[in-house]
């Protein structure tokens, strides 16, 4: 599974609004529902995560292609948020794109992600983000395999695993 250099390049530029500072904003614009939301000031944030998690989870940031903990990583588990411990994705979606980021090709349920379009640099990609906390996570592309035809592309030091939770569905 080839991911061409224009996905990887523009899989590198992100810069987006910090969904700490917004909530109200980026709720309204979320694709899926949550009742049980998790919302923090930035300073709560910065206290809970480390600088990195804090550049990509808060202010939209990228880890470099093969540099994340979880890009080659390959135990059966669960993929959860670093921020709030929602369940994002089963290591049963996960595929190797070629990317050097982790890839999914579904979330572990329709509730876990929501996505939100991002026009920052002039290019219109979709957003992933936490439907519990808001955290930025990465982008979904429509070049995936089946069932679904998508690739979420995830940054790690957007992720906790949990090895012990595999998904029950
Ligand atoms: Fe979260």
């Amino acid at each position: 599974m080839k991911t061409t250099f224009f996905n990887i390049l523009i899989a590198g530029f992100s810069l987006n609004i910090c969904s700490c500072q917004n909530t109200n904003t980026m709720e309204n614009k979320t694709s899926q529902t949550d009742t049980a939301k998790i919302s923090k000031s930035s300073e709560e944030w910065k206290k809970q995560l480390t600088s990195e998690q804090y550049r990509i989870t808060c202010e939209g940031g990228t880890e470099p292609a093969f540099t994340g903990k979880y890009w080659n990583h390959h135990e059966k588990g669960m993929y959860e948020c670093v921020r709030c411990g929602n369940q994002l994705f089963t290591s049963d979606t996960k595929y190797d794109s070629g990317s050097g980021w982790p890839s999914f090709y579904a979330p572990a349920n329709s509730a876990s992600v929501g996505t939100k379009e991002d026009k920052s640099f002039g290019i219109i990609r979709t957003e992933v983000i936490c439907s519990k906390c808001g955290s930025h996570l990465g982008h979904v592309f429509d070049d995936g395999p089946q069932p679904t035809g998508l690739r979420y592309c995830i940054n790690s030091a957007a992720l906790d695993f949990n090895k012990d939770k595999e998904n029950k569905k």
